[in-house]
């Protein structure tokens, strides 16, 4: 149907609400302000490895000094820095510890004129107070045949052998003394920290198999508009399929939240205002579409009517301007408390303010606004620390010339390798172009008062 209208799809701007558009720092701190109130959801505890990615509810703390004792971090011989003030100099070994060796003072000590051969990660024996590596000596003496195999090395046999040192050392060297990364007790990984495999280290190191963490949050996905059609069905000549649903579920995923598609609204207020609601159940709600100014464009309008607040309603970006972020109170809940009283409908979470981000429809801007705006929403109900965006700064390859008024975050290929990298726009066709962005790695972010940035330039840029 192009002209013939219901008046229930007629559109209307009675509800929709006075326009906030923003700059990019101003929206990005909004949102910030408000992810700082919300909570994260109930504790749960999981395979250490489950909880790989997963945003810790509980504080990891070292079970015991770190390490346990003064750890070698050469093969070689642990000695006493004084008796190599002159080098070279000749030491009798009178001893080896290996990882896993426990040298007994007393039975296993260095003395003046001693040495103890040791490797990497064994304790260091009494008495010594450095290592030398085994590549700074050679044998000096010893009556056993296997001597001469390992001369050049500086390994002997473990009787009546003498090393011989080449190079002095300073005490405390080729060493990490007992408690020096930690100290019993002390904290290594707080509450709201995303495990990656450093953290799942930490843990195990602590001997931790299972760790609490955070629920994760809820995050409704709902797409709108006429055109758009399930990804399994054959679109029509003027459809598209429902890509936003899905790069939003995965963005989701990513950033630590489950999603929950809610499948597409029309055009149509009726329906539109039924999945908004149904989407507000969730811990967030996720819209893409319907935020520009067509006539047909209808998520602010259904919003206002659900007297949600807006923050803003557009931000000075490109792509992504016509972004929304606001929330709905109790009073926009009351159809669902209803039910529930009804037994319509399951149990909702308790009813305080539950935000939502209009994203635009286009899949380039609903990609970027998510991970501009919606992305530390999520983090917060996952119950992770504040993240701060950090842009990186590479050289520009080919010059940019864009028009002022608006920052932008323009799909970019980073090149090169090791130190020499440099950066390169992708050639797009703009917001809807999501081919150029599969090939991207990264925006360019150009300043809104830019108009033209010349090749060889320092820009900065987020990675994606
Ligand atoms: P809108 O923000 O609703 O004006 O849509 C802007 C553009 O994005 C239009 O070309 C839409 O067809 C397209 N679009 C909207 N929703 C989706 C979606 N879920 N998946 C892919 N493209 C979409
Ligand atoms: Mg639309």
């Amino acid at each position: 149907m192009i002209l013939c209208m219901s008046s229930s799809s007629h559109p209307s701007s009675s509800v929709a609400p006075s326009a906030r558009i923003v700059s990019f720092e101003e929206a990005r701190h909004l949102v910030e302000q408000h992810a700082v109130s919300v909570c994260p959801g109930e504790v749960e505890t999981v395979d250490l490895l489950a909880g790989l990615a997963r945003v810790l509810a509980e504080r990891i703390v070292a079970d015991r000094d770190f390490p346990p004792f003064d750890r070698a971090t050469r093969d070689g011989y642990a000695v006493r820095a004084a008796d190599l003030a002159e080098v070279p100099a000749r030491l009798e070994v009178v001893g080896e510890v290996k990882a896993g060796d426990w040298p007994e003072p007393g039975v296993c000590s260095v003395g003046r004129g001693q040495a103890v051969g040791i490797m990497t990660g064994a304790p260091l024996p009494a008495g010594s107070d450095a290592v030398v590596m085994v590549e700074d000596t050679s044998v000096a003496e010893c009556s056993h045949p296997n001597v001469a195999k390992n001369a050049t090395l500086g390994w002997g046999t473990l009787t009546e052998k003498f090393v011989e040192i080449q190079r002095g050392v300073s005490g405390g060297e080729n060493f990490v003394p007992r408690g020096a990364e930690a100290r019993a007790g002390q904290l290594l990984l707080d509450r709201g920290r995303r495990l990656d495999h450093a953290g799942i280290a930490i843990a195990a190191s602590v001997g931790k198999s299972r760790v609490q963490v955070f629920r994760k949050p809820r995050v409704a996905v709902l797409s709108t508009g006429d055109e758009v059609v399930e990804i399994g069905a054959t679109p029509g000549p003027a459809q598209i399929r429902n890509s936003n649903s899905y790069s939003l579920a995965a963005q989701v995923q990513n950033a630590g939240g489950e999603a929950v598609r809610l499948g597409i609204a029309p055009d149509e207020r009726g329906q539109l205002r039924a999945l908004i609601e149904e989407g507000l159940d969730c811990d967030l709600l996720l819209l893409t579409g319907g935020v520009s100014m067509g006539k047909y464009d209808l998520v602010e309008q259904v919003l206002g009517e659900l007297k949600a607040e807006f923050y803003f309603t557009g931000a000075e970006i490109q792509p992504g301007r016509p972004v929304v972020f606001g929330s709905c109170g109790a009073g926009a809940l009351a159809r669902a408390d209803s039910e529930v009283a009804a037994g319509t409908r399951p149990r909702a979470p308790a009813p305080h303010r539950k935000y939502f981000f209009g994203l635009p429809g286009n899949p380039v801007s609903t990609m970027v606004t998510f991970e501009l705006f919606a992305q530390p929403m999520i983090e917060a109900l996952a119950g992770m620390t504040r993240q701060r965006l950090i842009f990186l700064r590479a050289r520009l390859k080919s010059e940019i010339r864009t028009k002022t008024g608006l920052k932008r975050f323009l799909p970019a290929v980073l090149l090169g390798e090791f130190e020499n990298a440099e950066v390169e726009l992708a050639r797009w066709q703009g917001s809807g172009d999501i081919a150029a962005l599969a090939r991207a790695n990264c925006y360019v972010v150009v300043p809104p008062d830019r108009e033209r940035i010349e090749a060889g330039e320092w820009v900065s840029l987020l990675m994606r």
